[in-house]
C-alpha cells in the first residue's frame, strides 16, 4: 500500500487523465502502471489480475447499452459495480470509499475503469430493461 496522501481532488485529475489517455490508445503503458500504483497502491495489482484471468463481464441494458454495470468474478463471489457513477456492492468500497474516505475506489471500479478504457472485445452480456432491473436489484449476477 502506498503511503502517498495526495489530496483527493488533485488524485483524481491525475487519476482521469491517465485513464483518457489509455482510452486514446487503447494501451496500458509500465509508465502509466507505475503512476496508478503511486495513486492506488496495491488495488492496481488486483484489478490487472482481474483483467488477466478475463473476469469482467460488461453488462449492458438493450443493444444501445442506455445503463451499464460490470461483474467481476471475485474468487468465491461476483461484484456488480458502476463506473457512471463509481460504485460497488463490496464492503471495500462502502467502507474505505465511501466512509473513512482512505481509498479512491476498490479494485473492482478500477478492473471496470480500465476493461472500458481498454475496450476488451471480451464477452458483454445484453438484458432487457427488466432483467437489467433484477440484476440491479439483487446485486447478484445469475449464471
Ligand atoms: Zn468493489
Amino acid at each position: 500500500m502506498s503511503n502517498h496522501k495526495m489530496p483527493e481532488r488533485h488524485a483524481f485529475t491525475l487519476f482521469d487523465t491517465i485513464i483518457d489517455t489509455i482510452r486514446g490508445t487503447r494501451k496500458l503503458t509500465e509508465d502509466q502502471v507505475r503512476v496508478l500504483h503511486e495513486l492506488l497502491g496495491t488495488l492496481i495489482l488486483d484489478a490487472l489480475n482481474f483483467l488477466d484471468n478475463e473476469a469482467v463481464i460488461r453488462h449492458q441494458c438493450g443493444p444501445e447499452a442506455k445503463r451499464i454495470a460490470y461483474s467481476i468474478a471475485d474468487g468465491e463471489r461476483t461484484v456488480l459495480c458502476f463506473i457512471y457513477p463509481r460504485y460497488c456492492s463490496c464492503d471495500s468500497f462502502v467502507s474505505k470509499t465511501l466512509c473513512q474516505r482512505s481509498e479512491l475506489m476498490c479494485c473492482h471500479v478500477l478492473a471496470a475503469i480500465l476493461y472500458d478504457a481498454l475496450d476488451h472485445n471480451q464477452p458483454k452480456r445484453i438484458w432487457d430493461e427488466d432483467s437489467f432491473g433484477e440484476l440491479l436489484f439483487d446485486w447478484t449476477v445469475p449464471a
